[in-house]
């Protein structure tokens, strides 16, 4: 851990802020969906932290799933909002309450076409859950009905999320150094 550490230039959200807002999140959704149906869809990778220390401050029963998207043509920080469903979920959600669990919400465009994606197969309803909002980057508008929070407009990682798949394991959120990312990135396909 320490090796990467060197790689951050400063901790934007602390393991205990996340375990404190986390719990709280789940103390909402608990409230919220009580005594109904809940299906959390988490969006790999990068949600993958997120939805293991969410589901377990949750106190009510739930199911989870998983989704893997792909964004194409953008670069290495950014998402060209040209996405693919590289893996879908395993079980139909018509008439589920579905919750979508992301990792951050930048433009917004990913999440507009899972949600878009979604919809067509008549959830019971439809909602999402975002670790983290940039908002001052939104270009598309999407409702966030849970939000961990709202960062800065700078590149992070930790805690799920990833600069060229490295750094997930980081148990904070943090701002990469800008030079390890000042290398033109090639086009890509990367997972989300
Ligand atoms: P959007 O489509 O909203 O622009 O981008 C959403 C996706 O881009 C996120 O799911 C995430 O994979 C990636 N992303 C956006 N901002 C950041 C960031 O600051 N750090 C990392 N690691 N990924 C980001």
């Amino acid at each position: 851990m320490a090796d990467l550490e060197k790689d951050i230039a400063k901790i934007l959200i602390t393991r205990d802020q996340l375990r404190a807002r986390i719990a709280e999140l789940g103390n909402a959704l608990s409230r919220d969906y009580a005594g109904q149906d809940l299906l959390l869809v988490c969006i790999l990778k990068g949600g993958v932290l997120f939805l293991s220390d969410l589901i377990r401050a949750i106190h009510i029963p739930h199911a989870i799933e998983f989704m893997a998207i792909s964004s194409y043509g953008g670069t290495r920080i950014e998402s060209s909002g040209v996405v693919r469903i590289m893996m879908d979920l395993n079980s139909n959600i018509a008439g589920r309450n579905v919750l979508i669990v992301e990792d951050i919400v930048d433009t917004g465009r990913t999440l507009a076409y899972i949600i878009e994606n979604l919809r067509t197969r008549n959830p019971a309803s439809l909602k999402i859950c975002a670790l983290l909002d940039k908002p001052s980057r939104r270009e598309v508008k999407v409702n966030l009905d849970y939000i961990g929070f709202a960062v800065p407009n700078e590149f992070v990682v930790g805690y799920g999320l990833d600069y060229n798949e490295i750094y997930r394991n980081l148990d904070f959120i943090g701002v990469l150094k800008p030079e390890m990312y000042a290398k033109p990135a090639e086009d890509s396909e990367s997972a989300t």
